[in-house]
C-alpha cells in the first residue's frame, strides 16, 4: 500500500471508528453469534491475487462487526473494564504507524526516554516515591511473572546461573490469596516452583488476605524445611475488588528478613490510586519489591500497557539482562535498555498510548470519570441493599459489586440455577453485559462498572433491567 493509499483508507478508517464509538450503544453489548459463525463467512485460503481493499471494509461490516461484543459500549459492565480512550488510540495508531522497535536505547532512543518520562508522570499521578522505577510490559501477568522470576533469583543468589530451581537444596514457597487473580498461580507454575510449592492463603469475611493465616503458613513452611520466597498481595481482586493489607503483609515479609518478596497485583485498582482518597487502600506500598497496575484497564489506556515498577532496578536488568555483541552500543553505560526489563527482545513503543492519554485528558480529567464511576458504583449498591430480596455480597471500595437475588423458598444450592437463569436472560438480551463469577463457592453477579460511556442513567437502565430478568425468570420457575 502507497502512502497516498494509506491516506485514502486511513481517512475512511478512522470515520469508521469515530462512526462506531458513536452508535456502539445501539448495538447489543454481547455478540449473539454461534461457536463458528464467524469462521464460516471466511475462505478457507488466503487470495492469491491482491484484492480491492474496500473489501475488507465491506467484510469488517458483515462478518466481523456483529463478531463483537462491544467493551467500549455504555451498557457494558463485564469483567473490568478495559477502556481504549480515543486519544489513546490515536497513540497506537501513532506506535503503528511509525514502526519502530526498542530493543536497545540505540533501536529508537525516544522510544525508551518517553517511556521513562510517562511511567515517572504515572508513578506521581498514584502517589508513588521516588524510590519507585517503572517499565511497560504487555499485561499484568507478564509483569507478575517478571516479579516472581526476580524474587526466585533473589532468594536463591542467582541459582539461573548455576543449575537453576533443579539443583536448589530446598524448595521455594509462594503466598497468595485464595482470592488472587489466576495469573499469580500461571506465573509462579511457569516460574518453575511447583504446584506442591505454591500457598493460597485464606481470606477473611471481606474476601482479604489474613494476615495470621499467612504468618502461619510462613511458620509452618520454615519448620519442614521449605524457603519462603515471595508473597503476591492483591489490591483489588479481581471476584470482588477485595483489599489485601499490603501494611500487615509487608510486616510479616520483613519480619523475616530482606530474602521474601512482596509483589503487588493493583492490575485493575491500581489506576484508583490517582484518586488521593483511595490510597488508603494500599497502605503499606512503599514495603513492596515490585507492582504492577493495568493502565490498560480503567484508566484507559487502550490495550495493552501494563505499568511494572521495581525499586530495586539493577536486580531486575541483571535478571532479565542479556548483552549479545549486535545489541550493544557505544553509550549503553549511560542510558536505559529495556530489552533488560522484561521478558522480549522486541518492544512496541507503548509509551505514545499513555502519553497521549494524560494530555488529552489531564489527570484531573482521568479523576473526575474515575470518581464519577465510583459515584455511580455506590449509588447501585445502596438500591440493591435496600431492595427486597437482594443481596450485596461483599464490600464494595471501587467499582465493581457483588450481587444475588435471593428471593424466598431459594437458598443455598438451589439458588445458582436461578442466578444463572437471570444472569445469562440479560446478556442474552444484549441490552446489558455482566458477569457471573462465584464467590465463597457460590455464583453471583458481578457489576462492574466504569465503560467510558457509562453515565448515572445506564446504571440506573441496568438495574431495571435485573429486576426484570429475575421476574421473568421467576415466572418460568413457577410455570
Ligand atoms: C485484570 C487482572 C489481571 C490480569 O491482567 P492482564 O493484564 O490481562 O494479564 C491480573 N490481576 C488482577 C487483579 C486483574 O484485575
Amino acid at each position: 500500500m502507497t502512502p497516498e493509499e494509506f491516506r485514502r483508507f486511513g481517512h475512511q478508517l478512522i470515520d469508521r471508528i469515530a462512526d462506531y464509538r458513536a452508535r456502539v450503544g445501539e448495538l447489543p453489548v454481547r455478540s449473539p453469534l454461534s461457536p463458528g459463525a464467524v469462521r464460516a463467512q471466511l475462505p478457507a485460503n488466503p487470495p492469491r491475487q491482491p484484492e480491492d481493499f474496500g473489501a475488507v471494509f465491506r467484510d469488517l461490516d458483515e462478518i466481523i462487526l456483529p463478531g463483537l461484543s462491544h467493551w467500549q459500549h455504555p451498557d457494558f459492565f463485564g469483567y473490568f473494564p478495559a477502556n481504549s480512550e480515543l486519544s489513546s488510540v490515536l497513540g497506537d495508531y501513532l506506535s503503528t504507524g511509525l514502526g519502530v522497535l526498542g530493543l536497545s536505547w540505540q533501536s529508537s532512543p525516544a522510544l525508551t526516554e518517553l517511556e521513562e518520562v510517562v511511567t515517572d508522570w504515572m508513578r506521581q499521578m498514584v502517589g508513588l516515591s521516588k524510590n519507585w522505577s517503572g517499565v511497560i510490559q504487555d499485561t499484568a501477568s507478564t509483569s507478575t511473572l517478571v516479579a516472581l522470576l526476580c524474587a526466585r533469583e533473589r532468594a536463591t543468589n542467582f541459582s539461573l546461573s548455576r543449575g537453576g530451581l533443579q539443583a536448589e537444596p530446598t524448595a521455594l514457597t509462594i503466598y497468595y490469596s485464595a482470592q488472587a487473580h489466576s495469573s499469580v498461580e500461571k506465573a509462579a507454575l511457569l516460574a518453575g516452583f511447583g504446584r506442591a510449592n505454591l500457598r493460597p492463603i485464606a481470606t477473611d469475611e471481606n474476601y482479604a488476605m489474613r494476615p495470621d493465616a499467612l504468618a502461619a503458613a510462613i511458620s509452618s513452611d520454615r519448620a519442614s524445611g521449605h524457603r519462603p520466597c515471595a508473597i503476591v498481595a492483591t489490591t483489588g481482586t479481581t471476584t470482588s475488588t477485595a483489599l489485601d493489607p499490603i501494611k500487615a503483609i509487608a510486616g510479616i515479609a520483613s519480619a523475616q528478613g530482606p530474602g521474601l518478596w512482596l509483589h503487588v497485583d493493583a492490575a485493575m485498582a491500581g489506576s484508583a490510586m490517582i484518586l488521593p482518597e483511595c490510597r488508603p487502600m494500599w497502605d503499606g506500598i512503599e514495603q513492596a519489591d515490585s507492582l504492577v497496575l493495568n493502565a490498560h484497564k480503567w484508566l484507559g489506556v487502550a490495550f495493552d500497557c501494563s505499568l511494572h515498577y521495581v525499586r530495586d532496578a539493577a536486580h531486575l536488568v541483571r535478571v532479565m539482562s542479556t548483552n549479545p555483541s549486535y545489541l550493544q552500543s557505544a553509550v549503553d553505560d549511560r542510558v536505559k535498555n529495556l530489552r533488560d526489563w522484561g521478558i522480549p527482545l522486541g518492544r512496541r513503543f507503548r509509551a505514545l498510548k499513555l502519553w497521549c492519554l494524560i494530555r488529552e485528558q489531564g489527570v484531573d480529567g482521568l479523576a473526575a470519570r474515575l470518581r464519577r464511576d465510583l459515584a455511580n458504583a455506590q449509588w447501585f449498591a445502596t438500591e440493591v441493599a435496600r431492595t427486597p430480596d437482594w443481596r450485596v455480597l461483599a464490600p464494595v471500595p471501587l467499582q465493581t459489586i457483588c450481587v444475588r437475588h435471593e428471593p424466598a423458598g431459594l437458598a443455598g444450592e438451589a439458588l445458582d440455577p436461578h442466578t444463572l437463569r437471570w444472569a445469562e436472560a440479560l446478556n442474552a438480551s444484549g441490552a446489558t453485559y455482566v458477569t457471573p463469577a462465584k464467590l465463597d463457592g457460590r455464583w453471583m453477579v458481578r457489576v462492574s462498572i466504569g465503560a467510558l460511556p457509562t453515565e448515572r442513567t445506564h446504571v440506573e437502565a441496568l438495574w431495571a433491567q435485573m429486576r426484570r430478568a429475575v421476574e421473568s425468570t421467576d415466572n418460568q420457575r413457577r410455570c
